[in-house]
């Protein structure tokens, strides 16, 4: 079957197709919860992994030398190690696979012929070669789009895959739905894990280009423009404080930030009925009061 991509190569910065678990409701119409950061925070070793996750550090293809060090790095980092940490709350009726490997693409996709999401090399270390040296004139700094972005490819994948495996009814398009439980997720952890991985995710899609024809509309994912506002908003309508400052500055548009706070209830919604119902609760609130980001997080030395 044919995998669902997550950016291709041919399109170099156009998506095509981007990215858990966290979030607590105490009923189905209960707001969720949120775990304010602070030093004492456990770390994700206090966790047991799940064991419905599988996970491999895939050898990079021999063609691909310079992926060695990113396989090195995300495999030092205790990356996916930590991803099935942070799944352990989630109840699955199926093994689930996460990969990283190389893809000979900038890619990052779920495969539903064998449930496997797979996290390409060169994705991470396209996210390396975007990121800012320094902060962008926009604001946004290096840390930030390395973490925001990887996660967000996490995070969608992740969808697709709890969409499939779960049965989950999507009204709308999947890429949309799976970019709006990736923006969710990142709302459950604090304001600052909020900040550093909204503003990451946005950033993917800040400079990239418009469609040339008419033809590229017809894709099943939304443009880059629409998907940069699309996690802004979101992340306005949950966190009007800590976002109010892209409406300020005119970023996210006062027209569709009037809205935002509908938008994310009906996220807000979604999950409730259709993926927290697979979510050991209590163990998702541990999971909500680690701290899962690091102060090194996003940088190449360590
Ligand atoms: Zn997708």
């Amino acid at each position: 079957m044919k995998p669902t991509p997550f950016r291709s190569m041919t399109s170099r910065f156009k998506m095509r197709c981007s990215k858990i678990v966290a979030a607590l409701a105490v009923a189905a119409a209960a707001l969720l919860v949120q775990t304010p950061e602070s030093a004492a925070q456990p770390r994700p070793q206090e966790l047991a992994a799940n064991t419905r996750v599988i996970i491999d550090y895939i050898d990079p293809m021999l063609r691909f030398p310079r992926s060695q060090a990113t396989l090195d790095r995300l495999r030092k980092r205790q990356v996916l190690e930590e991803l099935s940490m942070f799944l352990s709350p989630l109840r699955l009726p199926r093994v689930l696979r996460i990969r990283t490997k190389s893809c000979g693409v900038v890619n990052a996709f779920y495969d539903r012929s064998e449930w496997a999401i797979s996290l390409c090399y060169e994705f991470y270390e396209h996210l390396e070669q975007i990121a800012p040296q320094t902060t962008s004139p926009q604001g946004f700094t290096r840390d930030e789009v390395v973490v925001g972005g990887f996660i967000d490819a996490i995070f969608h994948e992740l969808g697709h895959a709890l969409f499939d495996i779960l049965q989950v009814p999507v009204f709308g398009r999947e890429e949309d739905a799976a970019d709006q439980l990736s923006a969710f997720l990142m709302l459950q952890f604090g304001k600052d894990v909020a900040r550093t991985t909204i503003k990451g995710a946005a950033f993917t899609y800040l400079n990239n280009r418009n469609p040339r024809s008419r033809a590229e509309y017809a894709d099943e994912h939304g443009t880059d423009a629409q998907r940069f506002f699309n996690y802004l908003c979101l992340a306005y309508g949950g966190e009007p404080e800590a976002f109010r400052d892209f409406v300020d500055n005119g970023v996210l548009p006062k027209a569709r930030a009037d809205g935002c706070a509908r938008e994310n209830q009906l996220v807000r919604r979604a999950f409730a009925k259709t993926i927290l119902p697979h979510i050991d609760v209590d163990l998702m609130k541990q999971v909500q009061s680690v701290r899962w980001l690091r102060p090194s997080d996003g940088r190449t030395s360590k």
